[in-house]
């Protein structure tokens, strides 16, 4: 039996994935497969943080058991295969307790239960674009689930898309829980030079730990890594408060499953996209540090690196029109802009600095310019001469082809880590 649910936290606080652990505490099934913690579209303008839903798989398990947490004091397991069905009715009014327990008043949760797993449209839809809630209840009704929607449900988008997610690419995040919540900036960077299948722990130009939660949560960290194993080898290295539970989560984070390429024309609001395009518009910074330039494939659209991605700007800036770039981002749609989370930047142009204006023929002097881009006048004898008559010379570019990435502090869950992708080449 599949269990999803989604939108029990708000701005005030809460986590779904604390209601994750509550839900596996209270079921007196086992754990069919990781918990997952699926990421959708994180442009929706409704999400709280991280657009993050759960789905479970409950039974009586069989085959491989694997260690995947400790809740309470008690090991929890999951198992690779469901020898016996859970009753859903049961598991229906132990969610419903669990939700309206833990759920923040201003949030919008929901749960789905279903035998069947859901298609996998439903997820690729909701990471990649906008999903109406009538057409989620509307599948829903049609695959016999049950449902159920608090003070205007939209979790049920989540809930659904979260049991519809098929892993393709995956990683996994150990994440603990606790109130006490010290931890040792040391401990966190030995772990991140050890354990190399684990990513985005800390960063070191910022010299940010990124295992902490950014708002107010009962999580205490999480390490995020391609190898679940290796995931429990990093958190006996982390010297720290004492966790109160801890939890192996299977997700699509670091995936980049919300990015579609797409020709300019063709992007929407709220979408994720991969572009090629040629600069247009030089890159300039504006109010609060933001730097927007523009990319032409036929049509135009701006670009966005915003002023959290701190160091990736200095690449940013560097750009000339006439570069050739693939962009990643999320689509804003107010200013219309791609918010760049990656860039590779493919063949930059030659560029060329003025060392001398034009000599007129006639008197051998240095002529003015007139305004940029519009030439030069003799100031003796007013003959006029082109920009191009100038004397250049080639500059060296500092910046080099290849892929560049926003620093971890300023990094989404879906987004994949260059570290993670294995060519460079799209
Ligand atoms: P956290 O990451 O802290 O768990 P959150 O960012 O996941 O919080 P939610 O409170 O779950 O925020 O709110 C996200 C809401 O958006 C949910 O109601 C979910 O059903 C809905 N939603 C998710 N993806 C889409 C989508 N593609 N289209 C429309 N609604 C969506």
């Amino acid at each position: 039996m599949w269990i999803g649910f989604d939108d029990t936290d708000s701005l005030q606080g809460g986590c779904t994935t604390y209601v994750a652990t509550e839900v596996i505490r209270r079921i007196e099934y086992d754990l069919i497969g990781f918990p997952r913690l699926v990421r959708l579209n994180p442009n929706v303008p409704w999400k709280t943080r991280g657009n993050g839903a759960i789905a479970l798989q409950v039974g009586r398990g069989g085959g491989k058991k694997i260690e995947i947490g400790e809740i309470e004091g008690r090991k929890i397991f999951c198992y690779s295969y469901k020898k016996e069905d859970a009753d859903a009715d049961k598991l229906a009014e132990i969610v419903d307790e669990m939700i309206k327990e833990y759920s923040m008043s201003d949030a919008q949760p929901s749960f789905v239960i279903t035998r069947k797993k859901l298609p996998y449209f439903i997820y690729k839809k909701a990471v990649k674009s906008v999903v109406k809630k009538e057409e989620v209840k509307e599948l829903l009704k049609k695959e016999g689930a049950i449902y159920r929607g608090y003070n205007g449900g939209r979790g049920i988008i989540g809930a659904a898309a979260a049991i519809s997610w098929k892993p393709r690419d995956r990683t996994y995040e150990l994440i603990t829980y606790g109130k006490e919540k010290w931890l040792n900036k040391e401990s966190v960077i030995k772990m991140d030079k050890s354990c190399s299948s684990t990513f985005n722990n800390y960063d070191y130009e910022n010299d940010y730990i990124a295992l902490l939660p950014k708002a107010n949560s009962p999580v205490f960290y999480g390490i995020r890594g391609d190898d679940y194993e290796e995931l429990k080898k990093a958190k006996e290295m982390i010297v720290g408060a004492k966790e109160e539970r801890w939890l192996i989560f299977e997700t699509n984070q670091a995936t980049d499953e919300h990015l579609q390429r797409k020709k300019i024309r063709d992007i929407k609001p709220y979408e994720s996209v991969i572009v090629k395009g040629i600069v247009k518009k030089a890159p300039h910074t504006i109010k609060g540090g933001h730097v927007i330039f523009s990319i032409y494939d036929g049509n135009e659209i701006e670009c966005a690196a915003y002023e959290p991605t701190k160091q990736f700007r200095n690449i940013i800036r560097q750009l000339m029109p006439g570069d050739e770039v693939v962009v990643y981002g999320g689509v804003r749609a107010k200013p219309f802009t791609i918010n760049l989370e990656k860039i590779e930047i493919r063949k930059l142009v030659d560029a060329y600095r003025k060392v001398e204006n034009p000599i007129c023929s006639k008197c051998g002097k240095h002529m003015k310019s007139i305004g940029k881009g519009k030439g030069y006048r003799c100031p003796k004898c007013g003959a006029r001469a082109g920009e191009e008559e100038a004397k250049y010379v080639k500059v060296k570019r500092e910046l080099k082809p290849g892929m560049y990435e926003v620093p971890i502090i300023a990094m989404r869950h879906l987004t994949k880590p260059i570290k993670r992708m294995k060519a460079n080449i799209i």
